[in-house]
């Protein structure tokens, strides 16, 4: 029967999901709050309504309700591209040899190119809803900038995205969608803030960071009525939205009565994993059934396998509340890598508690080794990953292997977030041997490290 599944799984219409699931409301211990970094008191809902859309708030601070209806308009939205196929990689798992069976959700099949699109039209939509003027928000890589970007332009709304200057020199390609799609594309730091000018005066030559841009976005949403400011990753909302992906998944690996055995996906600020593996900790939590979960960071900013458990702040300006959370410091500048989706020096508070209380393990991995898998994938099975994606390619591939070797036919499912396209300057360096490794001193993780 295993033989008849298809290549390519899409979920008929009547089985997609209609609500998200808030895994909170089942972790029988709940994440540690949020804390007014002022007073050091759990953060009040309203304490949050000056920076985050109203309802955005209330999803953030949410222990309570697992299911949460997705508005009517953000389902029609989904609609144009999802539901994302669910694949079975035949060709993979030939090339490796292995009895294991490999599946992947891709969530590149949108024209922002990741995930990241399933949050992005969910905040514009409450943004719109509020009757906000506009959004700001900052981006490292790209992808969130571009998503959100055309979650603004579907609903009409003005966006201010501040990238990271690097970043904004290296993909102009990038920040042309961006600015194709409407929005206003500051590289960071810039002359229009009193944290970018400030800043520019110190190191006039810099090329900024992801804790400047996101000062910078702040500072613009609250000095201008009627704005707000979105975050693409990290936050409880981010994750909410998120739960789509594993819930399809699950879905569609039920028509074909399959279940994981093991779950794997990258870890950045944590969004895609802990959307990807929602359903299953559940079954987890609630003893029906008990995946390994594994998530996926690269050696260079290694926040779940060589970070602390502690109160830090989210960005590096120190403006955003405390979280409970696993990371290298607010400091923490990790090292040139090409997966910049990944460049977060903290993760998700909640995925940082399960992994804590021993529901979930982690792997770091270097960058070469990471675009071997790619490479190998791409020949294979004809889609470019991008780099952040690879992480979690690399993981299922070695764990193909094991599997190879012990005759198990485990059922594998990873997350592929999303394409390459805009990475090649990486894959370049990679083909022809100048990409190198970059892995913190224990030295330099403890002159980050977190003070509380
Ligand atoms: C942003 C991004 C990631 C990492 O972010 P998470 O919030 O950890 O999911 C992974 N893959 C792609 C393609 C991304 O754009």
């Amino acid at each position: 029967m295993k033989a008849n599944i298809p290549n390519r799984i899409i979920l008929p219409e009547e089985k997609t999901p209609t609500q998200w699931y808030n895994l909170r409301a089942d972790m029988p211990e709940k994440p540690p709050a949020l804390l007014n970094p002022g007073t050091g008191e759990p953060l009040k809902v309203e304490e949050l309504f000056p920076i985050f859309c109203e309802e955005l708030a209330r999803q953030e601070l949410n222990n309570t309700d697992a299911w949460i209806d997705i508005p009517g308009e953000v389902l029609d939205y989904y609609k144009t591209f999802r539901p994302s196929p669910l694949h079975r990689a035949y060709r993979l798992e030939e090339e490796l040899g292995t009895p294991a069976r490999i599946y992947f959700k891709f969530e590149g099949n949108n024209t922002s190119g990741s995930h990241k699109l399933n949050s992005a039209i969910a905040q514009a939509y409450y943004a719109k809803a509020q009757g906000l003027r506009g959004l700001t928000t900052e981006t490292g890589a790209g992808q969130w900038g571009t998503a959100l970007a055309m979650a603004c332009a579907h609903f009409k709304l003005p966006l201010t995205v501040y990238m990271v200057k690097g970043s904004y020199n290296q993909k102009p390609y990038r920040r042309s969608i961006i600015h194709t799609f409407g929005a206003e594309i500051i590289p960071s730091p810039s002359d229009t803030t009193n944290a970018g000018r400030a800043i520019l005066a110190q190191m006039p030559g810099t090329t900024g960071s992801l804790g400047c841009a996101i000062s910078e976005a702040v500072e613009k949403a609250v000095t201008n009525e009627g704005f707000r400011y979105v975050l693409g990753s990290v936050l409880n909302q981010v994750l909410l939205h998120q739960s789509v992906i594993g819930l399809e998944s699950k879905a569609a690996l039920e028509l074909y009565d399959e279940y994981p055995d093991l779950v794997i996906g990258c870890a950045g600020g944590g969004s895609n994993l802990g959307g990807l593996i929602a359903p299953f900790m559940q079954d987890k939590l609630q003893g029906r059934a008990n995946p390994r979960i594994l998530a996926v960071e690269p050696a260079s900013c290694p926040s779940l396998t060589r970070g602390k458990y502690v109160y830090d702040f989210c960005d590096t300006a120190k403006v955003t509340p405390l979280a409970k959370m696993y990371t290298l410091g607010s400091g923490f500048i990790p090292g040139a890598n090409h997966a910049g989706g990944l460049r977060y020096h903290g993760m998700s508070p909640m995925l940082s508690k399960l992994y804590h209380d021993g529901y979930m393990e982690a792997v770091s991995y270097e960058q070469t080794t990471v675009f071997g898998a790619a490479a190998e994938f791409s020949k294979v099975e004809g889609i470019l990953p991008a780099p952040e994606s690879a992480h979690a390619i690399r993981a299922a591939i070695d764990e193909a292997l094991k599997c190879k070797e012990t005759g198990e036919a485990k059922t594998i499912l990873f997350g592929l977030t999303g394409t390459g396209y805009f990475d090649m300057t990486a894959y370049e360096q990679y083909l022809n041997g100048t990409m190198s490794d970059v892995i913190p001193t224990d030295a330099q993780l403890e002159a980050s490290e977190p003070q509380s």
